[in-house]
């Protein structure tokens, strides 16, 4: 901006910059960003004038509504604007019993009506902070003491340095709104100060090109874009900040979901899908016909629905992409065997991948049994048919066993593979990838999930897409997964088969009470039960995290537990180690496991009827109720306690939410209220990260909106030929290889 001036906009194109135009734009082309600015401003992790823009205020403080020193009362809380004039830090002292006061600092301000003491305790740096010549918002509880009126550890927001270049106060003073910006404590900078840049920024950025056209805004009820800018920097009135707010997280929603069904579309084009035999032409029985059949129990409604449209989308042309959702228990695994069992009918293979070894082995050992005894075509035999053979590989797999698998992948006598990453190796090679099964995604990225579903193609490309079927591991809100999923179809299930009894779930909090949860154990353990123990986390290593679950073990089977045989199983324990612990545990030779959370996800064992979960307040929510979901599997009551003292504001909440109750998707609820979108999101979804001014939970209409004008648009114009603003825009925010995929020709 610097190079042209303020009043030429540049190249457009259209009418109005670019956000493009802006991020090309290094934030030092602004006069008031010398190099030290430039510094300070990169640490946090604003590079250009766009960086800058979208560096959004945090909160506003509506200087509207000062209160002159004058007028100042006691007893309430008060937002005062005024310059420091005094600073002192009284030494500190030792008071009775020799016990050091808390050091004070001491800052006298002004605001033109009268002069205020503001007190600190233990907050040495604010000195610091607040030199004399310092103007700051103060905003704290008004206390007298001495018969003197004075604040007390207030909230302040410097608006100019002591050494800034002045700012006139006046401008300060005349009742504006103060955005509030995130700030770093390593950057030297003050929200005035960034507030007078992006002043800057937009004063010379001028009109803004906006992607939506008019008509859409007025449907769906947004500001324009340089209006949105404009109100978010700086508003004349606090009712200005909300509409800007969600036109700003529209057009990040907008752009995450556009970048989603946009590569929906481009699989769906690319696809060399496989039409499956859903049903046979014959009239007999298939394959998914004789395994249901052969099921200890009938599948629920939801279930069924599930197998039905995961059905339709196998006899398709397309390859499917669809995300199953359901709660812990709610019976997933059924339903991913049958998908990948209509693969096997057609001739062709299906593979399971599951997030740790303990699942994958768990998945192999359930799997097998589920199939024992069915059989499919082989021509090269006497009988026309040999077994259906499952493998399992993970790194543990022994060179021997594994070279055999391969082998049987490659020439198609390996039915169905399960295991972890290790199905990402090149040497795994299949005949005919028919069906993928990911288990727990949550733990896996998107680029496994497209590695996974390459080998399907192999090495020279030939081969087909296999249809894919993701599962969460619990569930997530709806609004959120369509952010992390919105690039798949999404089946529910929504009924848990019958006869679950609800876990009682207790929340002790003193190690009186906790006596309740180890009298219940050994209750159990007699009545023939099993319980687990899950260790508190350690912070640091792997090692540190095993050597403390070795130290629980030896101690409970000392003392609470003692006379009981107590199993442990951890991370770092050799593969046939673990293997052996979960079958000492399965068979009963051990009453209690005691575990790190290697059992968090799909640990089965039916007699399990007591988790027991040490300093629960460590753990978020989404693994409290995987791991409670550990227990009770086969309808004997469960119990579960989560032991912490902790009770602080969010764990308490987290704790309370897992007693008031079982259900997966309103804990889901919780948790995203609880935490926010980011840790949900994680940083496995590209462009999650640039999700600054939506929230996932107050915006879900704007999600839902953002999708469907995604969905309407893409239909209309696949290519985005009309749209080249977008498109241009689009390639900001996602990395080269996905605009490479998304937008080649
Ligand atoms: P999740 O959805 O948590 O992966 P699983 O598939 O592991 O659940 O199933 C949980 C347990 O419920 C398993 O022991 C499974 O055999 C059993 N199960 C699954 N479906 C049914 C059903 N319809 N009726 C009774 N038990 C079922
Ligand atoms: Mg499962």
């Amino acid at each position: 901006m610097s190079a042209t001036p303020p009043s030429d906009r540049g190249p457009t194109g259209g009418s109005g910059r670019r956000l493009r135009q802006l991020a090309e734009l290094p934030v030092s082309v602004l006069n008031g960003v010398g190099s030290a600015a430039e510094r300070d401003l990169a640490e946090l992790g604003i590079d250009t004038v766009l960086d800058l823009l979208t560096h959004y205020p945090r909160r506003y403080i509506d200087g509207t509504r000062l209160v002159p020193i004058a007028e100042l009362a006691e007893g309430e809380k008060a937002t005062v604007l005024a310059d420091v004039v005094r600073v002192s830090r009284p030494p500190a002292g030792y008071g009775r019993g020799r016990r050091r006061t808390p050091s004070r600092v001491e800052v006298e301000i002004d605001d033109g009506t009268g002069r205020l003491k503001v007190v600190f305790f233990n907050q040495a740096w604010r000195a610091k902070q607040l030199p004399v010549g310092t103007l700051a918002l103060f905003y704290g509880p008004i206390g007298s003491y001495r018969g003197a009126l004075q604040m007390g550890s207030p909230t302040v927001e410097v608006l100019r340095g002591s050494d800034d270049e002045a700012e006139p106060a006046d401008g300060a003073r005349s009742g504006r709104v103060f955005p509030v910006y995130p700030l770093s404590d390593r950057a030297n900078l003050t929200s005035a100060r960034i507030s007078r840049f992006a002043r800057e920024a937009l004063d010379r950025a001028g009109e803004l090109d906006d992607p939506l056209p008019s008509s859409w805004r007025q449907r769906l009820a947004l500001v324009d874009r340089t209006t949105a800018f404009d109100h978010i920097h700086r508003p004349t009135s606090m009712g200005q900040r909300e509409p800007a707010r969600r036109r700003l997280a529209f057009d990040e929603l907008f752009r995450l979901q556009l970048a989603l069904v946009l590569r929906q579309h481009r699989l769906a084009e690319d696809a060399q899908g496989i039409r499956h035999v859903v049903t046979r032409a014959d009239g007999e029985p298939t394959l998914v016909d004789l395994f249901v059949g052969r099921l200890p129990f009938t599948l629920t409604g939801a279930q069924l629905a599930a197998i039905a449209s995961i059905s339709e989308d196998l006899g398709g042309a397309l390859p499917m992409h669809r995300l199953l959702q359901g709660d812990v228990g709610s019976g997933k695994t059924v339903v991913a065997v049958a998908a990948m069992l209509v693969a096997v009918e057609g001739g062709h293979q299906g593979a399971l991948m599951a997030p740790t070894e303990v699942l994958a082995e768990q998945h192999a050992t359930e799997v097998r049994s589920l199939l024992e005894g069915l059989s499919v075509p082989d021509h090269g035999t006497l009988e026309g048919r040999r077994p259906l053979r499952v493998a399992l590989l993970t790194s543990k797999t022994a060179a021997a066993e594994r070279a055999i698998i391969y082998s049987g992948l490659a020439d198609g006598t390996v039915d169905i593979l399960i295991g972890t990453h290790a199905l990402l190796t090149d040497q795994v090679g299949f005949r005919s990838l028919g069906a993928v099964v990911i288990d727990e995604q949550h733990r896996f990225g998107v680029e496994q999930r497209a590695a996974l579903r390459a080998k399907g193609r192999g090495e020279d490309g030939a081969g087909r897409d296999p249809d894919l079927l993701v599962m969460t591991a619990t569930p997530i809100p709806r609004t959120a997964a369509m952010v992390v999923f919105g690039d798949l179809d999404m089946t529910v299930i929504d009924e848990m088969p019958p006869g679950r009894l609800p876990i009682t779930t207790s929340w002790l909090r003193s190690p009186l009470e906790v006596e309740e949860a180890w009298s219940r154990v050994r209750l159990e353990v007699a009545a023939g039960h099993r319980a687990f123990v899950v260790c508190p986390l350690v912070e640091g290593s792997d090692r540190v995290q095993a050597s403390s679950a070795i130290a629980e073990a030896e101690r409970l089977a000392e003392a609470e537990l003692s006379g009981l045989a107590v199993g442990l199983l951890h991370g770092q324990m050799r593969a046939a180690d673990k293997e052996a612990a979960m079958a000492d545990f399965r068979s009963g030779r051990l009453d209690v496991l005691v575990a790190t959370t290697v059992i968090e996800v799909g640990v089965d064992v039916p007699e399990a009827t007591v988790m027991v979960i040490e300093d629960a307040d460590r753990f978020g929510i989404a693994q409290l109720h995987q791991l409670r979901g550990r227990v009770g599997r086969a309808g004997d009551p469960a119990w579960c306690f989560l032991l912490s003292e902790n009770d602080a504001p969010e764990a308490a909440a987290r704790l309370s939410a897992m007693e008031r109750t079982g259900d997966g998707f309103e804990l889901a609820d919780v948790d995203l209220e609880l935490r926010g979108e980011g840790t949900i999101l994680g940083a496995r979804q590209k462009g999650s990260s640039d999700l600054k001014a939506a929230k996932l939970l107050s915006d879900q209409d704007l999600v839902v909106k953002a999708r469907a004008v995604a969905v309407d648009l893409v239909a209309e114009d696949p290519g985005l030929a009309g749209h080249g603003s977008l498109v241009d825009e689009l390639r900001i925010f996602i990395d080269e290889n996905e605009a490479e995929f998304l937008f080649k020709s």
